[in-house]
């Protein structure tokens, strides 16, 4: 398997170059050159087939052998060793929780899946690996979790100063050893930016092997692709499940289209935006015009340049009909999300966080426009990408009551927050890393 960039400038790559660069040279993302076919026997016997299984058996075309079937799959085995339960919440929608991971939230699986694969092509490295990457809040800490104690990487971490929930600054400021976090005095867009501009930055590449670990990598998008798996594993619904995803730079909704695309049976896809819409005025007008972020309750989700906007456009050779076909998208505002968690609450008591509350509304959204024009709502699921708690001022405040805090993470709130910080220059990064 080779990946191209979406540029369409520089050279191919195997995935093992793709993993190792992040981003192609041209400023492009790794695209796979082919979308491999599900194969049927894997289709038929997912219910029985155990999710590590399942991990490898589709992950492994994209690998194309830069890592031996034996390491892949205890690489896959590791990356998915905790639960991805399927939870009814209403007669309609129902919950993939993906918050059962080291730091409750989904980006763990991408993450631990992409921090063992460097681990494992850094073996014959000489230079160290610098991996660098900007957060709105859960990748930094699912990123630093999962390379904590590898040998031969360094992780630094850019988050936006005061825009991150408490424990998601705890999570990322406390870990100590190869990991750094930098707090920068700017929006996630800035932290971004910083990041592709190092990237691009001759001078400091000749002194570091630097990587990225946003969701441009083709090692943590890739791997979302078992969410969806697990879904329909779970699924006991007669049709296929229409599937909302919250969205903010549209990594995770691309994976799950690119296992659409494969054959996996999913009925329909909407893409939940919060207040940072471009995509669903993408899909209005067919215009893609990117915004400065906005900062909502939702945060994870203040994205104002979406980066896999490119894979979507890839995936579906820029036809913007059969994108319309695949996806749907509906924006939620900042009150509709408390409203929501306050609703489901109080209706189904169950506990959303504020992404999967986007999710939520969404779907509900997309369900009521079906039914008008349909006469039959259809049945879907939305992935809760986060854990409540680990936005528990938000969700307190919505349904009144307070939210447990496990005692894992009051532990983590007593630990001393390590940070280094910075304005939101290219400069003062870059100094940083040749310090
Ligand atoms: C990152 C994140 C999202 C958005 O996922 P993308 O792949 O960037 O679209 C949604 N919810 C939470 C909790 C996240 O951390």
């Amino acid at each position: 398997m080779q990946y191209y960039s979406t540029n369409k400038i520089s050279p191919k790559v195997d995935f093992k170059e793709a993993t190792i660069r992040g981003q192609a040279p041209d400023k492009g993302l790794y695209f796979p050159e082919q979308i491999p076919f599900l194969s049927k026997t894997l289709l038929a016997s997912l219910k029985q087939t155990s999710k590590a299984d399942i991990a490898f058996e589709v992950i492994r075309p994209y690998v194309g052998g830069t890592i031996p079937d034996a390491d892949l799959h205890e690489i896959c085995a590791h990356t998915v060793n905790f639960e991805f339960p399927l939870v009814q919440v209403s007669d309609n929608i129902s919950s993939l929780e993906l918050f059962h991971g080291p730091t409750l939230a989904f980006k763990d699986v991408g993450a631990r899946f992409m921090s063992r694969c460097l681990g494992y092509f850094s073996r014959d490295n000489k230079k160290k690996i610098t991996v660098l990457v900007a957060t709105s809040g859960d990748t930094g800490s699912a990123v630093a979790n999962g390379f904590l104690g590898v040998e031969g990487v360094e992780v630094i971490i850019l988050y936006p100063s005061g825009k991150v929930s408490k424990i998601q600054e705890q999570q990322l400021t406390t870990l100590g050893q190869n990991i750094k976090a930098l707090e920068v005095q700017g929006t996630f867009d800035d932290c971004q930016k910083m990041v592709k501009q190092a990237f691009t930055d001759i001078e400091l590449n000749e002194k570091l092997f630097l990587t990225s670990a946003n969701s441009i990598n083709v090692a943590r998008w890739l791997p979302q692709q078992f969410y969806y798996f697990y879904a329909l594993q779970q699924w006991a619904g007669a049709e296929p499940p229409v599937i909302s995803v919250p969205s903010g730079n549209f990594g995770n909704i691309c994976a799950g289209l690119l296992a659409a695309v494969s054959g996996l049976p999913v009925k329909h896809f909407v893409a939940a935006c919060n207040s940072n819409d471009v995509f669903t005025r993408y899909l209005e007008s067919g215009l893609f015009e990117t915004m400065e972020a906005v900062a909502t309750i939702s945060n994870a989700m203040d994205v104002g340049n979406p980066s896999n906007f490119v894979r979507i456009l890839e995936l579906f050779g820029n036809d913007y009909q059969k994108i319309k076909s695949f996806i749907s998208s509906y924006r939620v505002n900042d009150i509709t999300t408390a409203e929501t968690i306050q609703g489901v609450f109080k209706e189904f008591n169950y506990t959303l966080d504020p992404h999967g509350a986007v999710g939520y509304n969404a779907l509900e959204k997309y369900g009521s426009a079906t039914l008008t024009m349909t006469g039959a709502c259809p049945k879907g699921l939305f992935l809760e990408t986060a854990h409540p708690l680990k936005f528990s001022d938000v969700v307190e405040k919505a349904i009144g009551q307070p939210v447990d805090i496990p005692a894992q993470l009051q532990e983590l709130l007593k630990l001393k927050k390590q940070s280094v910080v910075v304005k939101p220059e290219y400069d003062e990064l870059k100094s940083y890393l040749m310090g």
